[in-house]
């Protein structure tokens, strides 16, 4: 009989081969974040984890840990529920995912505001639901717009990173043609991009947009609740007003999970219809709706973003003297390795000394870039990035790199 099963073998070992393959960390190799211990867990031995600092992930304000975001969570799941139980059409609807709305349309300086259950299904849902006949995007946008694109069946027009000049000739040479005088348009790109830490030049991007009558749609992810009143680049730069669509996640800053589109009324009337994503999908938990909002609030009222920035600051500088090249323009440092091996071994090098920085290679970033993406968050101390510093210091020089 032939064999017309899929290769799973051959294909993971074509990725072990080039140094692509990913893994989930090995358990004990997993930084400390608490101790929890499953009470459904039975005879299985609880598992236990390791001390380490971490630079990498995208809390960035350090608030999955907050009291004040714990306890509003405890408070959601004891008197609304761990679940929200059905789609929010159905029976899913609380009042936890309407306080959100408001606190994210007032954050955004938008009508209204529409949660989501993962930032992915946001993007996906929206850009589906939105129809549009042509979307710009820029060539590193995050792959849940890619995604949204590919399956809104639009065509797309990919333009060079943050490069507005490039969208403007794009949109000329497709205006230039009368057969597509009718068609409807749609500019999307991230606002920081999670690679690079560069921030797209929104304002150029609108006013190419207003000369040719297109909408903007702008990703917010790696931006909320950083910026201005707690908003995103859009709030810092005051583009409210020319901005269509402004999305984002709750999962990094505002330590949480679940996504959301803020912006007119009717944006968020047609999303309740017709993106699959929020029509087809159960509301988003509760206790996740309660910590997004708490964490905003504590983004919006308390000094926990300019700890963030100094953090940013610190690091910055003390990797950029120690000679290590640190592109982009945001809370992200992304420490720019070139070859796959050596940022292996450099990402290897810091684990060994408690500092978790994981490599980023191909295809996540351009063949020839893998790096180290630095994150400092607002929780870590002074000692902490003298620590990691001083990590980069002893595994780059082992690694040959300084
Ligand atoms: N957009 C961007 C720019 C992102 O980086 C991410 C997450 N990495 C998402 C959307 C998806 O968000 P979520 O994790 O909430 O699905």
């Amino acid at each position: 009989m032939e064999d017309r099963g899929i290769d799973l073998e051959d294909r993971l070992a074509d990725l072990e081969t080039a140094n692509l393959k990913r893994s989930l960390s090995p358990v004990d190799r997993i930084a400390e974040r608490g101790h929890f211990a499953p009470p459904a867990a039975g005879d299985l031995p609880v598992l236990d984890s390791t001390d380490a600092l971490v630079f990498a992930s995208n809390n960035y304000l350090g608030l999955t840990d907050d009291e004040r975001v714990q306890d509003a969570t405890r408070q959601a799941a004891a008197t609304v529920g761990t679940g929200a139980g059905a789609s929010r059409l159905v029976t899913g609807d609380t009042l936890v995912h309407h306080d959100l709305e408001r606190l994210l349309a007032e954050t955004k300086a938008t009508e209204r505001a529409l949660t989501f259950s993962s930032g992915y299904a946001a993007n996906v849902g929206t850009i589906t639901a939105l129809e549009p006949d042509v979307i710009f995007s820029d060539e590193y946008n995050h792959a849940s717009i890619i995604d949204g694109c590919r399956l809104s069946g639009a065509e797309s027009i990919v333009y060079d990173h943050c490069d507005a000049g490039d969208l403007r000739s794009k949109l000329e040479a497709r205006a230039a043609d009368d057969e597509h005088a009718d068609e409807s348009w749609l500019i999307v790109t991230d606002s920081v991009f999670s690679m690079d830490g560069t921030v797209a030049p929104l304002a150029e991007l609108c006013d190419v947009a207003e000369e040719f009558g297109a909408w903007v749609m702008v990703d917010e992810a790696h931006a909320t609740g950083l910026y201005a009143n707690g908003g995103g680049v859009v709030q810092a730069e005051g583009l409210e007003d020319r901005v269509h669509v402004q999305l984002g996640t709750l999962s990094k800053a505002l330590a949480s999970q679940g996504g959301y589109v803020a912006g007119s009324s009717e944006l968020v009337e047609c999303l309740i219809n017709d993106a699959r994503s929020f029509v087809f999908s159960t509301g988003l938990t509760p206790p996740a709706a309660a910590a997004a909002s708490e964490a905003l609030h504590v983004s919006r009222h308390s000094d926990v973003r300019e700890r963030l920035w100094e953090n940013v600051a610190h690091l910055r500088d003390g990797l950029e003297t120690m000679g290590f090249e640190v592109p982009g323009d945001s809370q992200i440092l992304p420490v720019v390795i070139g070859d796959r091996r050596d940022a292996l071994a450099l990402a290897d090098g810091l684990r060994s000394r408690d500092i978790v920085a994981p490599a980023i290679r191909p295809p996540t970033v351009p063949e020839g870039t893998s790096r180290i993406r630095v994150v400092p968050i607002a929780s870590h101390d002074q000692q902490d990035i003298v620590t990691c510093l001083e990590a980069f210091r002893a595994a780059g020089q082992d690694v040959g790199l300084l």
